[in-house]
């Protein structure tokens, strides 16, 4: 069991708006509700922006729920906060605070959009919220998943919910009419990045009823990460270090020739499976600014076409999309996109509500 600090918040609850939305979670803005983890996955990043081990001592700010409802008050209601930083909102420290259902709460007041990412079917006791929140606004909730075999996992992230309990988790929101979806994150190479397992865990999530699925590949930002995934890679015993130092040549992310591959296997089979491999448009149709919208719409057609070998497409969806959520696409730059009608549609609804730039 980790160490609770209680604790006041030392700045802003939420962070800044981004400067680009965030096409996994929709984000515009990003908070977290504990500092630390004590699930302690040993391939989270969390480990690497922390100065204490992640799984030791939770940091608990307790002034949280009041800091998050002043803090409201200044962001627009079509701007999601993604509760995705770091550390895990329905870690057991929830079970004594309740700080991620008293922030829900403060949403559900708002209208708020939200995205949850967590390992836990606790997030199941705030289902009433949740959807009180999904009927005013959005409320999305995705679930990390490596795998779903329960001996690779018990020794990937042995104090993590089991990915069973995750999937039946995923199949009570969508029961509910709760937006959820699955994010394979990290893929790690020769663990669970293999065409079988992939098969595996891709048509688990399809059964259970998830909307959508994403992934990334395994960062490795320093040497004290490196050595923490080696011993994670002698815990699973059949994969040695020099295998990713083949694939990583030193280097935080894996070499371009593995990424473009597995990409293009992992679309081929979600494809094949009818998963969409990003939060499909009807889910936040209307429920974001219109700007959030027609840019993650382009964001996510860009990432298709990225995987696809469509490079010049993909770049100039991507610059349109920075630009489009700025508010400072250009009609003749919309007109340049494959999308235009659809984001002439969408971005109508802002020059209707006043929101477009005169
Ligand atoms: S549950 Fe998520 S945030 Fe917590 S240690 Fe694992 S990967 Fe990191």
């Amino acid at each position: 069991m980790a160490y609770y600090v209680e604790d006041q918040l030392a700045g802003p609850a939420i962070g800044p708006r981004r400067p680009s939305i965030n096409e996994y979670f929709l984000s515009s803005y990003t908070m977290a509700i504990y500092d630390g983890c004590e699930f302690g996955c040993p391939y989270c990043d969390g480990w690497a922006v922390r100065l204490r081990p992640l799984n030791e001592v939770v940091r608990v700010p307790v002034d949280l729920p009041e800091r998050v409802t002043d803090e409201l008050g200044g962001l627009d209601r079509g701007d999601l906060v993604g509760i995705t930083a770091f550390t895990d909102p329905y870690q057991p420290a929830e079970q004594s605070y309740r700080l991620t259902r008293q922030v829900l709460r403060a949403f559900a007041e708002r209208g708020q959009p939200v995205l949850i990412l967590t390992k836990s079917p606790v997030v199941l006791e705030d289902l009433a919220t949740l959807e009180r929140l999904h009927s005013a606004s959005l409320a999305m909730v995705m679930f990390t998943l490596l795998t779903t075999d329960p001996h690779l996992a018990e020794k990937l992230e042995d104090r993590a919910p089991a990915p069973a309990l995750r999937l039946d988790a995923i199949a009570a929101l969508k029961r509910a009419g709760i937006p959820v979806g699955v994010a394979i994150v990290p893929l790690l190479p020769y663990v669970n990045d293999t065409d079988l397992l992939i098969n595996t865990t891709l048509h688990a999530v399809a059964d259970a009823g998830a909307d959508f699925v994403v992934w990334d590949h395994l960062l490795i930002p320093d040497e004290r990460h490196r050595s923490r995934i080696n011993e994670m890679l002698a815990r699973i015993g059949r994969y040695p270090p020099s295998y990713y130092r083949d694939l990583y040549h030193g280097r935080t992310l894996p070499d371009l020739t593995y990424r473009n591959e597995r990409n293009q296997a992992l679309l081929e089979r979600c494809d094949a499976l009818n998963l969409p491999v990003r939060a499909p448009h009807a889910l936040y149709t209307g429920r974001l600014r219109p700007q959030n919208e027609a840019s993650l719409l382009l964001k996510h057609t860009a990432f298709r076409d990225s995987v696809q070998g469509r490079a010049n497409l993909a770049r100039q969806g991507r610059e349109l999309a920075d630009r489009v959520y700025r508010n400072e696409a250009t009609d003749i730059q919309l007109r340049a996109s494959p999308l235009y009608e659809t984001l002439r549609d969408i971005l109508q609804r802002a020059t209707r509500s006043g929101q477009q730039k005169p």
